[in-house]
């Protein structure tokens, strides 16, 4: 069995603890490695090596250190293939999906590398006689990412890439689900150059999170994964006298408006809410139509794309959809299925009984799309965030009340109106309390020069990542204020000069 482990001062290191756990290839149901669980005693090593690394790295020019993160960002280009396979093999989704996971890290990669533009200063002249005034954006330290499970790759390149633009060091400690990305990741980005310490990986649960939460060299905390680990990152980290951003669960809507163009709209719902089956946080899991005349005629355009779907092994071409990320998640999500059918959602489109049939792959954690109409707002459906390939249709009489039912919920991660009426799509992107809004756009996920985050209990934290909303977040400002003396403005004297 092959043990994946932790990468600390720019190499492989096996660490201190002797718990792990199997990672599954969840196409199979196979095991064929091990992911260590890092101690304490590891955390600290990987703290010292960054701790150590930040000073030489925070003093070298930002435009040197936007040159290592290009030479990455050409590794990631040529190999993206090879890392689109690793993310696949681990988590399940499609070998298409993970290429284009892989293209939206890399895309905040190339924001960093315009570190030299983003950390300019301000510069005030004359704020008193004779008196001026400077801002810049200085490094914090060591900074930590952890990251959930359903990108493996992109969720990591919201943060390192513009941590280490701002000169800090940085440590990852990745889903213990898909360890291997981050490892592939760091032998990269020294291979650009990175200079040893500045790029760190542990692996590990719950332990290795704590004693980054607790030390006292740790001086933010960037998480992304389920709401209430967010709160308790959030609440712990602050309270640690620490910097921190938590991402937190989603629960998206898309309402349909009748003036909807209902085909944009059925086939935008089937890739938001079945692409990667479902375990995308950007992923819309409720489809709220505006009467029943137009759920009637969305559900009739679904039934057909959706047991049209293709469902199978992650580097098959022709996939549409792959396996859940491991046998528990399924059971999981399926036993939400059973909970809405119990609840009174009627069951149209029924993925419980889906079968893999292809050869080698019967044992993987395959699920079939999902359809559930009637859903009320009572129901775990869709109070709770389901993470698989369940749509649930909630129907509305007016938009007022497809807004209030958006509102009531207590996630606001993103959302989505479809229509042809400018003033409703106008009105709605207004007046939603939502943080990421798409106009007949089902998956509004920001690029990398605008900034990711939702409002409400999808965040914990001031700031959501990348962007200039990541470069504030990983900088500290410091103001300079500046006054000098009269000084010698004298005429040029052609006398031999002497002191005194
Ligand atoms: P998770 O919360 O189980 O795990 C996230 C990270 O927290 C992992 O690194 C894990 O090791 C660690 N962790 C888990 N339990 C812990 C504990 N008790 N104490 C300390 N650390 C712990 O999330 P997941 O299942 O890996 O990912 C799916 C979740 O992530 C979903 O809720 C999804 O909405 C969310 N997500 C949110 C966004 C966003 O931008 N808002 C993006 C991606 C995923």
């Amino acid at each position: 069995m092959n043990d994946i482990a932790h990468y600390i001062n720019g190499s492989a290191l096996s660490g201190d603890s002797s718990r792990t756990q199997p990672v599954y290839d969840p196409a199979t149901g196979e095991t064929e490695k091990n992911v260590v669980l890092g101690s304490a005693a590891d955390v600290d090593t990987a703290v010292a090596a960054a701790k150590a690394a930040w000073p030489a790295w925070s003093k070298t020019p930002a435009l040197r250190r936007a040159r290592v993160l290009d030479r990455f960002k050409s590794i990631l280009w040529e190999r993206a293939d090879e890392l689109a396979g690793i993310l696949a093999s681990e988590h399940g989704k499609t070998h298409e999906d993970a290429l284009g996971e892989v293209t939206r890290g890399l895309e905040v990669v190339e924001f960093a590398t315009s570190a030299p533009s983003f950390l300019k200063g301000d510069f005030s002249e004359n704020v008193g006689t004779g008196v001026d005034s400077h801002n810049i954006r200085q490094s914090l330290g060591v900074c930590v990412g952890i990251t959930p499970f359903n990108f493996p790759a992109m969720v990591p390149m919201w943060m390192f890439p513009v941590s280490l633009a701002c000169g800090n060091t940085f440590i990852l400690k990745p889903s213990e689900r898909v360890p291997s990305a981050s490892l592939k990741m760091a032998e990269w980005l020294t291979e650009a150059g990175l200079p040893d310490g500045v790029f760190n990986v542990v692996q590990g649960d719950k332990e290795a999170v704590d004693a980054l939460l607790n030390h006292r060299d740790v001086k933010a905390i960037s998480f992304v994964g389920s709401t209430p680990i967010a709160k308790y990152i959030y609440t712990t980290g602050t309270s640690n006298g620490k910097r921190v951003q938590a991402l937190g669960g989603a629960k998206n809507h898309a309402i349909i408006m009748p003036d909807a163009d209902l085909d944009m709209a059925a086939n935008a719902l089937m890739g938001a809410a079945y692409g990667s089956a479902g375990e995308r946080c950007m992923a819309i899991s409720v489809a709220v139509p505006v009467t029943d005349a137009v759920a009637d005629a969305l559900i009739e355009k679904l039934i057909p794309k959706i047991e049209a779907l293709r469902i199978g092994p992650t580097g098959d071409s022709d996939s549409d959809m792959g396996p859940l990320v491991t046998a528990q998640h399924r059971d999981r999500v399926s036993g939400y299925i059973d909970a809405g059918e119990a609840e009174g959602a009627k069951v149209v489109i029924d993925g419980r009984g889906f079968k893999q049939d292809k050869q080698g792959f019967e044992n993987g954690y395959y699920l079939g799309g999902t359809l559930l109409d009637n859903v009320t707002a009572d129901m775990s459906v869709w109070k709770d965030e389901i993470f698989g390939p369940v749509l649930a249709v909630v129907r509305r009489n007016s938009y007022q009340e497809a807004l209030d039912l958006v509102h009531s919920h207590d996630f606001a991660n993103g959302t989505a109106i479809f229509t042809r009426d400018g003033d409703t799509a106008r009105a709605f992107s207004q007046d939603v309390e939502v943080g990421m809004i798409g106009i007949n756009v089902p998956i509004p996920v920001p690029m990398a020069f605008h900034s990711f985050g939702g409002w409400k209990a999808s965040i914990f934290g001031d700031h959501s990542m990348h962007g200039m909303e990541g470069v504030r977040f990983y900088t500290r400002i410091k103001t300079t204020t500046t006054r000098w003396p009269d000084g010698q403005r004298s005429d040029a004297e052609f006398v031999m000069p002497t002191l005194g």
